[in-house]
C-alpha cells in the first residue's frame, strides 16, 4: 500500500515478479520460509535490521509500485481511528457515513475495507486520498521497520502479496542465513 504511493523514484515495468503469479511461487517458499522465520523469531539477530533496511532500498529502487497496486487490490488496510477521522474529513463527510459505506468490523475486531480492491485505488494505480491515506498503507509491506523480527508472521504471508516483500525475503534467507 504504502510503497505504492512513496514518491521515490520508481522504474516502470520492473517488477520482480508478476504479482498474479505470486501466491503459488509464494506456496512453493512457505515451509523454507516457516523454517527460517522461526529461527528469527528464536534467536532474535542483532543485525537483522540492518540487513534488511537495505534490502528494503535495494528492493524498492527497482520495483515499480504503480505497476503492482497488489496491496491496494488484494488485502488492504486496517483503518485507526485517526485515520477514520482524517480521511472523512478530506472527503467532507461524517466519520460515521465514512464507516457506513466503506468499512466493515473483522474477526480481530478491525476497522476494514468492505471491499476490494480499495474503493480510493484510482486510474493508474494512484492512490485517491494519498497524502490522507491510512497510516497502514504508509508503513506496508514494513520490511523497513525497527525490530523487524516481531513482524516475522505478517511477513510470511505478505510474501505471498507483495513482490517486493517475496524478493526481499529470498534475498534474506541467502544472504543472512541462520
Ligand atoms: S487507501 Fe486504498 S488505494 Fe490508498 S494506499 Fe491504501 S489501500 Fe491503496
Ligand atoms: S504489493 Fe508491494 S510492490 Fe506491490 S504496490 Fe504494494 S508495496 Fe508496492
Amino acid at each position: 500500500m504504502v510503497s505504492l504511493i512513496t514518491d521515490t523514484q520508481i522504474l516502470k515495468n520492473s517488477l520482480v515478479i508478476d504479482p498474479q503469479k505470486l501466491p503459488e511461487k509464494a506456496a512453493q517458499v512457505a515451509q523454507d520460509n516457516a523454517k527460517y522465520f522461526k529461527k528469527v523469531k528464536a534467536r532474535k539477530p542483532k543485525q537483522l535490521d540492518t540487513v534488511m533496511s537495505k534490502l528494503h532500498v535495494e528492493t524498492f529502487k527497482k520495483i515499480d509500485c504503480l505497476s503492482c497496486a497488489n496491496c491496494c487490490k488484494t488485502t488492504g488496510p486496517l483503518f485507526l481511528p485517526s485515520d477514520i477521522k482524517r480521511i472523512s474529513k478530506r472527503l467532507n463527510i461524517k466519520s460515521s457515513d465514512f464507516e457506513d459505506k466503506y468499512l466493515r468490523v473483522d474477526e480481530d475486531n478491525d476497522r476494514v475495507l468492505k471491499q476490494l480492491p480499495c474503493s480510493f485505488l484510482g486510474a493508474d494505480n494512484h492512490c485517491l486520498i494519498y497524502e490522507d491515506r491510512p497510516k497502514a498503507c504508509r508503513e506496508f509491506p514494513h520490511t523497513d521497520r525497527k525490530k523487524f523480527h516481531q513482524i516475522s508472521d505478517i511477513t510470511k504471508k505478505n510474501v505471498a502479496v507483495c513482490p517486493a516483500v517475496f524478493e526481499m525475503v529470498e534475498r534474506l534467507k541467502t544472504e543472512f542465513p541462520l
